[in-house]
């Protein structure tokens, strides 16, 4: 069975194909930070929702090319940064240090190209000329340029394919020059505005006038320029479908006369603790204060993944602690099977983050033949299975806790072989390249420690026992024992 998403574009679940002619490379561009603060966790269910399609997708043997850009000239930056009295880029890249950091707190892999709009200047006014040239787009006069909605309808173009519109309601030439609007307000939307006193230092030359380009058509330039003109997927949070990725839409199809993308992924809503998230009832919180609270990436990244991406999610707390729970449910079972496999304290650390190799389906199917066999349990199978079901991860986490259950049995009945555990161990590193979780686990050994160790084991070679026994001291002292087994010294944490 192919991968099946839900498409914003027809409403319905379609098969994923790429444009591709081999059908492996896939083009995938995600609307990224707009860096005038720190990311709230709303913003973060839909980054790691794109983290989750970027990996599942790598997981099927897809060579998937992921842009993220970096929104760093719009309103609301303007605002702060006349607010704090700094310059745009000493503003912006403060918070753009603090999205990456969070990213990979919360394990998400780290897109390919992540373009700053103020690095594309240029290609935002070719794309504007273009539109003029073709005549869906004017410049008014307040020396703004507009996009005409009117005209790109009138050539037969269709505005409002991600939602419908009623433009009964809508009166031509009708202005907006805002980025953020409603659907009852739908307008000429504004591509370059022309540079105002409240903006300060933040303009470019153009030849339409010194001013700054609208939010929409940033991405419309940064996505054809890295992924051309039309491109497989393209997502976001339900919050942009209107108007950010209808005018992403208009602009770039009114620019190219090409379809501009196959197939919408929009992450629905977040709310915390039932509410939309708002300072005034206190559940407002970024990563950081959940960091602050004692919570890991790792548990928030567990909880932003545990519904569909399709439904509100009801963030709380106590599913923070659900969270910790659950995984160390995963833990202490992957741990025993690593303890089993003779492995831990000599396995690298399967760190949160850390890519490991991806496998197609079939690929996983006849290597599963014997593990099947043998555990009873098709993980892989069954956990493929449920993600291309439009990535239903619920019933992916269910095969999870399944498998953890079944090996908990066997582990108890001792009826588990170092070739089983070893096979076991391989089937969920493949899931974990796409849960991204890691494991925590003895394997996880400091670097100092895993140098002590080798240390002891020359010294021993050496027969230097004295120095040996030294090491076996100071290991006791950072907390690990040292215990030597048929195969190798293995490390314990105390
Ligand atoms: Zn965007």
């Amino acid at each position: 069975m192919g991968l099946k998403l839900f498409n914003t574009l027809s409403r319905s679940i379609q098969e994923f194909a790429p444009l591709d002619s081999s059908g492996k490379k896939v083009g995938m561009y995600c609307c990224g930070p707009t860096v005038y603060d720190f990311a709230h966790i709303g913003n973060w269910r839909t980054f790691v929702f794109g983290d989750l399609v970027r990996r599942y997708l790598e997981f099927k043997d897809f060579h998937v090319t992921h842009v993220m850009n970096i929104t760093d000239v719009e309103d609301k930056i303007i605002r702060r940064v006349r607010e704090t009295k700094t310059s745009l880029r000493e503003f912006t890249g403060k918070f753009e240090a603090a999205f990456l950091d969070d990213l990979q707190t919360l394990g998400c892999r780290l897109p390919h190209q992540m373009p700053r709009a103020t690095e594309h200047i240029p290609e935002i006014i070719s794309l504007i000329e273009k539109l003029i040239q073709r005549g869906v787009a004017y410049r008014a006069a307040d020396g703004s340029v507009y996009f005409s909605i009117e005209k790109y309808r009138g050539c037969g173009c269709n505005y409002g394919q991600l939602l419908k519109l009623n433009f009964d309601e809508m009166r031509a030439g009708e202005r907006v020059k805002s980025d953020e609007y409603a659907k009852e307000s739908v307008a000429d939307f504004a591509l370059w505005k022309a540079r105002a006193p409240e903006d300060g230092d933040v303009f470019w030359p153009s030849p339409f006038g010194e001013g700054r380009p609208g939010w929409h058509i940033e991405c419309s330039a940064m996505s054809m320029k890295i992924l051309g003109a039309s491109f497989d997927l393209h997502l976001g949070g339900e919050d942009l479908i209107f108007p950010h990725h209808e005018d992403e839409i208009a602009q770039s199809e009114g620019a190219t006369g090409r379809p501009f993308v196959k197939h919408w992924l929009h992450g629905a809503h977040l709310l915390v603790e039932g509410n939309k998230m708002s300072k005034s009832l206190g559940n407002f919180f970024t990563l950081r204060d959940l960091l602050a609270k004692g919570f890991t990436g790792r548990e928030v990244r567990y909880l932003l993944l545990s519904a569909h991406y399709r439904e509100t999610f009801n963030f709380t707390l106590d599913g923070l602690t659900g969270a910790k729970t659950a995984l160390a449910r995963i833990d202490e079972c992957v741990g025993k099977l690593r303890e089993i496999a003779g492995t831990p304290g000599t396995v690298p650390a399967r760190a949160v983050g850390v890519q490991a190799s991806a496998c197609s389906a079939d690929t996983l199917k006849r290597e599963l033949q014997p593990a099947e066999t043998v555990l009873g349990v098709p993980l892989i199978v069954n956990f493929t299975g449920a993600l291309d079901d439009d990535l239903n991860i619920s019933a992916a986490w269910a095969v999870v806790f399944d498998w953890v259950r079944d090996m908990n049995r066997r582990l108890a009945e001792n009826s588990l072989s170092a070739a089983d555990t070893e096979s076991a161990l391989t089937d969920w590193d493949k899931i974990d390249s796409v849960l991204g979780i890691g494991a925590k686990s003895d394997a996880e050994v400091p670097a100092e420690i895993l140098a002590l160790a080798e240390a002891r084991t020359a010294a021993k070679q050496a027969k230097d026992f004295k120095r040996a026994d030294a090491i076996r001291g100071e290991l006791k002292a950072g907390g690990w024992a040292i215990e030597d087994t048929p195969k190798g010294p293995k490390l314990k944490k105390v």
